[in-house]
């Protein structure tokens, strides 16, 4: 402790074990993004951005992994696709901005249209609003290099500046790991609930706690677990193969005191829907019981 502690860190400049609120803190919160007392008596969340003035969102659900290529879009797409067959509108924003697949699985090839009021998400063939980066390229397929700063403000753009007419549940396809985009879209969209995909290689290490901290630091709450990649079924005898070794979900989830929601298997028809952009053909029966607990969790 610094000699002659006042507790009040604000007015002294040491490092020390007390200290509570950063140095150099002005205590003025809209330009810091530290969660510390001094917060004005709130919270990091106190710099969640407002939606569009037209926008009508009920419920926001972010769908994130530890890192990527787990099938954090596909968990999104067939959610999605799920909870709206329960005769919700649903929305998709496609935070992935590196990475975009929503689109191309949904085969929503047009550009986004937008005039004075703001910017107007696709539909999908089914009715889901979508909103990503792809849609403002010229070219598909051309490469998204953009730094992260950029990034994390066409994130918050697409929550403050898109349209997102009517819609019960927006699903966040947030980009991959625990990094700068991740962190500002937390903490500009308020997010009601976070859906945590992971193969179950990665619930064996460290990425899925790393995933979960975030959350926590972010004051958000989780929905639940989903296990993806999970086990294959042999198309000749039916035996489940665990391609990726034994689920550990279970044992993750027992531990943070998470629900699982859905273990999910490797399954050809999906990867080959997602590929031809006919994700909405899709059978969804092993997420549809996540989507009626993710409805369940927002009415508590
Ligand atoms: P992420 O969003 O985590 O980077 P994607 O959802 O894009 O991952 O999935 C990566 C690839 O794996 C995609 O080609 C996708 O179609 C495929 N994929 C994801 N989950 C499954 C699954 N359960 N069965 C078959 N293919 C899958």
């Amino acid at each position: 402790m610094a000699e002659n502690c006042t507790h009040d860190c604000a007015t002294c400049g040491q490092d020390c074990a007390e200290r509570e609120v950063p140095a150099g803190c002005t205590h003025d919160c809209s330009t810091c993004g530290e969660n510390c007392p001094s917060r004005n008596g709130g919270s990091i969340r106190d710099l969640i951005e407002p939606a569009h003035e037209m926008s009508e969102v009920g419920k926001v659900i972010a769908v994130a992994s530890g890192k990527g290529g787990v099938g954090k879009s596909m968990v999104t797409s067939l959610l999605a696709v799920a909870m709206s067959r329960l005769g919700y509108r649903v929305g998709i924003l496609d935070s992935d901005v590196t990475g975009p697949s929503i689109p191309r699985a949904f085969g929503i090839k047009e550009r986004a249209k937008s005039d004075a009021a703001g910017i107007y998400p696709a539909e999908t063939a089914n009715g889901v609003s979508v909103m990503s980066a792809n849609m403002l390229l010229e070219e598909e397929t051309a490469p998204i290099i953009w730094r992260g700063p950029m990034i994390a403000g066409i994130v918050k753009q697409f929550w403050t500046d898109v349209i997102w007419n009517d819609v019960d549940f927006l699903f966040v396809d947030m980009p991959p790991g625990t990094g700068d985009v991740p962190i500002t879209v937390f903490q500009s969209i308020p997010v009601d609930g976070v859906v945590v995909v992971a193969s179950p290689q990665e619930l064996v290490g460290m990425v899925v706690e790393k995933a979960l901290n975030m959350t926590n630091a972010m004051e958000v709450n989780i929905v639940g677990l989903v296990e993806n990649m999970s086990y294959a079924v042999c198309p000749d005898c039916g035996k489940e193969i665990k391609i990726f070794g034994e689920s550990h979900i279970e044992r993750i989830g027992e531990e943070y005191g998470l629900p699982v929601l859905a273990k999910m298997p490797i399954d050809p028809q999906l990867a080959h829907l997602a590929d031809v952009g006919a994700i909405e053909l899709a059978d969804t029966s092993y997420l549809d019981e996540a989507a009626k607990k993710i409805v369940e969790f927002c009415k508590d």
